[in-house]
């Protein structure tokens, strides 16, 4: 067994460390079975200490130890080691061993096609050798490199290198989990970047011999970066070079490692011929957010795990930020609020519910979730909202000021809100640790001239929290009068109470209200769209969010209804849909989103939100009928507007190009139902970029017409490894629901399915897990399939196994016969012995206790 009882860790029991570390030495001679690690710390007890001394370490084979000079005999434990120590300052020493090449769960030190990697946080670097491996002990260090390899690199700046070794230094304190080393045969794609003070940054992008035509994207990313980060928060870059890896075997898509960053190479790689325009999007905010971590994260850290919100949350606000600035703004945020009611909502309404910042978990690994990076994320902006932009900026200065070098809480970061503006936040901090999506009511009341909007909110009390108080909510609200005009612009209403009222005076005629405007919360706004009051605000709402989600909400409501009594496509949202997408006003990206429906799992929340047990077939059929009502009522616009969004320039993954190949596509996607294949087949010929190519496969392979189609993509491709996951990931995705499940298990036997790698593993189960019908299908086909793989990749890693487990957190929404099966699958992957601990704790919180 790995861990024989799991234990449970809560933030009431954080003890700060007993010792300051002064300084940090390490000695790499790298084998990739026998790599050696010396390690050489100063620590220096604190006033406080009470004599006790623990190093986390795990998996490492001791050599030796020493305590200043002297050979000393520690007490090993699978978690680490305890010794005897003097009471004053004193230099540990000790020599361990590992072996990279057999590390398949990719934490500490591992290899990758021959490349030395590693990747610590959260609890990695205790692989790696003995330490204090917990964020808040933080010091200087100096790296020292022994190996063969032409690339040799670790965090800070370099010192001297030459044949066969290196050496790095790291000025800037930090804790053990943004260690970073890589070694191997790279090749580097340079730059170079000057910062606002004139101080010149060596850049670089390291990737395997054969990738260098995919990396001006990133850099171009890295660069935008470094000056926005200047620009708007006034934070400079504060080392002589910055180095950006790329790796094919990651768990995640980055890590943030003090100047020394490690992406997954789908997360920053990209050619115009191999990447599509979202992918480009992606790799463009992820190059961002690890970027600014820099400040949010490595200047100031986390006191411990419990507080990841607190870098996660305010990186991603900024990375939102970075690109809204970039791009466009309403799409964006449209973007953002579809990928949050998809992940987070989903994650508050089942068993993995957790608040902001958890209060006990066991295994770290399984809390890098939605509710901690998107749900903290807009905790950040609701803050920003209540207190305006400006007081937003002088409070984060003060925190920038206040606690640089130091590891930081959620208390010290709403400190600096009270202290910069006079604000009591008491009530605000109930986001952090009250869990669940609140949900609001609103009533409307007209009388001479005064308009006045009740609001009740609304939290459901669960397992953490069992007695939910009212959270401050900032509602921003506009009024229209029906003449389409604005009677008053956005105003943030402030509902602090269970039930409020805000009255507008002086109004000569009764308004239509629009609230909510930008999603200014995450909040569910309940009953408060009649079909009118949508058809309405899709017309001539000003806020373009609203706008958008008035649309939306039309669309939800109507499959709402075809799916519970099989009623028809409502003609006044297919007319509704007809008048924007005809107004070239709009952006052709946001008329793109307008012409998207929610995804069958959002129709499945909202099901089971009302009470109903979804059926995930009745979903998927209406969902196929609405389709082909939007192209049947749309016959006439769609070809013009896809001929009329062709892009004629070369291929630039631009905001501009992007939105019209998004605009063009989607009415591809449609036409094709109603108009036969040839546009996609003379597409899929003629395209001279991913975006175009993929797009039209999609279409034919969705028609069950594409089979040559597919074997001269993958002949064409058969040597690109993030071409051929897509590959893999399309012939699920566009699979009919009965035949998933098949389609999945036959690409399993593909000569290129390496289910070691997370991104080839993910790309054939992602896909599984998120065909709706497909994975819940009635046989209980889905689930099976996936339990087999993830008991067959558990034992080689743990972390991509447990988060893939997530999936399953649905499963009790279904009927009895589905939630019999998925229970079967859940157990027989329980029943598994030597099963992790990431997997046990995720299953057993899924599971839930027995029926
Ligand atoms: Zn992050």
């Amino acid at each position: 067994m790995r861990d024989a009882a799991p234990k449970t860790i809560y933030l009431s029991d954080y003890k700060p460390f007993g010792y300051d570390v002064d300084a940090v030495e390490l000695t790499f001679d790298l084998q990739p079975n026998a790599t050696r690690v010396k390690s050489r710390v100063a620590f220096v007890p604190k006033p406080e200490a009470d004599g006790s001394f623990f190093l986390h370490g795990e998996q490492l084979k001791l050599i030796s130890a020493q305590i200043d000079g002297r050979p000393v005999s520690p007490e090993l434990s699978e978690q680490g080691l305890s010794c005897q120590v003097p009471q004053t300052p004193f230099v540990w020493e000790a020599e361990v061993e590992i072996d990279p090449a057999h590390n398949t769960a990719l934490e500490g030190l591992y290899m990758s096609n021959g490349m030395y990697c590693t990747q610590c946080e959260a609890e990695g670097f205790r692989k790696i050798t003995y330490y204090p491996d917990r964020p808040d002990v933080m010091s200087v260090f100096t790296v020292h490199i022994n190996g063969p390899h032409p690339v040799l690199l670790s965090n800070g700046n370099p010192v001297t290198r030459g044949d066969g070794f290196a050496e790095w230094h790291d000025p800037w304190p930090k804790p053990a989990y943004l260690f970073a080393l890589v070694a191997g045969d790279l090749v580097a794609h340079p730059d170079d970047f000057t910062t606002k003070s004139g101080r010149k940054v060596d850049l670089n992008l390291y990737v395997r011999p054969g990738d260098e035509g995919k990396c001006a994207f990133g850099m171009q990313a890295l660069k935008a970066s470094m000056a926005w980060d200047e620009e708007e928060y006034g934070r400079e870059y504060d080392l002589d070079i910055f180095n950006i890896v790329a790796v094919d075997d990651f768990n995640m898509g980055a890590m943030e490692n003090k100047g020394l960053n490690v992406f997954n190479s789908s997360a920053v790689l990209a050619s115009p011929e191999t990447a599509t325009d979202m992918n480009f999007e992606r790799i463009e905010a992820i190059i961002a957010h690890e970027y600014f971590h820099n400040w949010t994260g490595n200047r100031i850290t986390c006191r411990d795990w419990f507080q990841l919100c607190l870098k996660e949350g305010l990186t991603v606000y900024r990375d939102s930020q970075f690109t809204s600035d970039m791009r466009s703004a309403a799409v964006k945020r449209i973007r953002d609020v579809i990928d949050l009611r998809g992940r987070q909502f989903a994650e508050d309404q089942g068993p993995l519910a957790h608040p902001v910042r958890p209060e006990s978990f066991q295994e770290i690994n399984n809390f890098y979730t939605a509710t901690v990076y998107e749900k903290g994320a807009e905790v950040i902006g609701m803050l920003r909202r209540l207190v305006g932009a400006d007081a937003y900026s002088k409070a984060v200065d003060l925190y920038f000021e206040r606690h640089d070098g130091q590891a930081c809480t959620i208390e010290d970061w709403l400190k600096v809100f009270e202290d910069a503006t006079g604000r009591n936040l008491d009530q605000f901090k109930l986001w952090y640790s009250q869990a669940g999506t609140p949900r609001l009511t609103m009533k409307e009341a007209w009388d001479k001239g005064t308009y006045t909007l009740q609001f009740t909110q609304k939290l459901k009390p669960s397992e953490t929290t069992p007695d939910p108080q009212p959270q401050v909510i900032p509602i921003v609200a506009g009024l229209l009068f029906p003449s389409g005009k604005e009677a008053v612009s956005d105003q943030v209403l402030e509902l602090t109470e269970a039930t409020q009222s805000f009255s507008f005076e002086g109004l000569k005629e009764r308004p239509i209200p629009s609230v909510l405007r930008g999603f200014s919360a995450p909040v569910v706004l309940e009953n408060t769209l009649t079909p009118e009051h949508a058809a309405f605000l899709l017309a001539h709402d000003t806020d373009p969010f609203n706008r958008w989600e008035a649309g939306r909400s039309l669309a939800k409501a109507n499959l709402l209804n075809m799916i519970r009594n099989g009623s028809e496509p409502d003609e006044s949202y297919l007319s509704g849909l007809g008048t924007v997408l005809a107004d070239r006003s709009l952006d052709p990206s946001y008329r793109a989103l307008m012409l998207g429906l929610p995804s069958q799992s959002d129709l499945a929340t909202a099901l089971f939100d009302a009470g109903d047990v979804p059926d995930p077939d009745a979903i998927w059929t209406a969902c196929e009928t609405m389709g082909h009502a939007q192209a049947g009522h749309l016959k006439d616009i769609l070809p013009i507007l896809f001929e009329e969004n062709q892009v004629a320039e070369a291929y630039a993954p631009n905001a501009d190009q992007s939105g019209r190949r998004s605009l063009a596509n989607a009415s591809l996607w449609l036409l094709s139902l109603t108009d036969g294949l040839d546009r996609a087949r003379a597409q899929f010929e003629t395209a001279d970029n991913m975006t175009q190519q993929l797009t039209a496969l999609s279409v034919l392979l969705r028609a069950q017409d594409g089979a040559s189609e597919l074997r001269a993509f993958e002949t064409q491709w058969s040597s690109d490894r993030l071409v051929m996951d897509k590959w893999f990931a399309l012939q699920v995705v566009q699979a009919p629901p009965a035949e998933v499940s098949a389609t999945a298990l036959a690409l399993t036997a593909h000569a290129d399915f390496n289910w070691k790698n997370p991104n080839r593993f993910r790309a054939v189960f992602g896909a599984l897990a998120s065909h709706h019908p497909g994975f819940h299908s009635a046989s209980g086909a889905g689930y099976n399939l996936l339990a087999d793989w993830l008991i067959k990749l558990d034992p080689i890693n743990p972390q991509t196994t447990a988060r893939m487990c997530a999936v399953f957190q649905t499963w009790r929404r279904y009927d009895t016969g589905r939630q019999a099966h998925a229970r079967a699958a859940l157990d027989r992957m329980l029943a598994v012995s030597d099963l992790s601990r990431d997997t046990t704790e995720m299953l057993e919180r899924i599971r839930g206790d027995s029926i």
